[in-house]
């Protein structure tokens, strides 16, 4: 059986790292769908246009030029063929991308993209959108959270060893604007899909996290 692992959850809920780590232990791929939003969030603030400009920002989207590479080192997203894996990391970005992610025509291109990546091998994606759209038929579905303040905790505390100023109050402002946005867009937000497994990663290790969705992963590899 093709195993798609699908997850979803709000800001800062670890998805990105705890994807990489159960790609790792299982020897599949991971696709963290959130850096193609934000490839297309830099692109219009180099651009000097306004995410919250759905014509321009959908005109954009149907010119980008795109390119997820993944591997064990992690993934690469390359925007006019320029590695921009880590300039899309920066707050302004992260508003960007949860700004133009709102738009119908921008989902409906990222969704196909996405749907093309996971169809020839087993993949672990992270995202907002990928158990109720990318893949609703993924034989694993999770939706891992965390409280706004622990979420937010953890964020600065990642920020802080970059050297970001960010106070630990602005980053929980933050958390909770893009919570905000991401769960009350019109189009395809983020809530739980009815069948995904809840995972509550406030009292949690990440490596316990890790082994749970390995072991349910396992679970489904040996037909159990
Ligand atoms: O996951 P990450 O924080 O990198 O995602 C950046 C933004 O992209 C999110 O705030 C969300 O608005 C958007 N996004 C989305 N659907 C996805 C992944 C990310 O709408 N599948």
């Amino acid at each position: 059986m093709r195993l798609n692992i699908a997850m979803d959850g709000p800001v800062g809920a670890g998805k990105s790292s705890i994807a990489d780590a159960v790609a790792r232990r299982l020897g599949i791929l991971h696709l963290d769908t959130g850096a193609m939003y934000r490839a297309l969030g830099l692109k219009a603030l180099r651009e000097g246009l306004d995410p919250g400009n759905e014509k321009d920002i959908v005109a954009l989207c149907g010119r980008l030029d795109l390119q997820v590479r993944m591997g064990e080192n992690g993934q690469k997203t390359l925007l006019d063929g320029e590695d921009v894996s880590s300039l899309i990391r920066t707050p302004e970005v992260s508003m960007a991308a949860s700004t133009v992610s709102r738009y119908a025509a921008v989902r409906k291109r990222m969704v196909a993209l996405q749907q093309e990546l996971a169809a020839g091998q087993d993949m672990i994606l992270d995202g907002r959108d990928i158990c109720t759209t990318v893949l609703p038929d993924a034989p694993l579905k999770i939706y891992l959270t965390a409280s706004a303040e622990e979420r937010a905790r953890r964020r600065w505390l990642e920020m802080k060893e970059k050297n970001s100023p960010e106070t630990l109050e602005e980053v929980l402002r933050q958390v909770r604007e893009r919570d905000e946005q991401d769960m009350n867009r019109p189009v395809e937000p983020l809530r739980q899909a009815e069948d995904a497994v809840l995972l509550d990663s406030t009292e949690l290790t990440f490596d316990q996290v890790v082994d749970r969705i390995v072991g349910m992963a396992e679970a489904i590899r040996n037909g159990h």
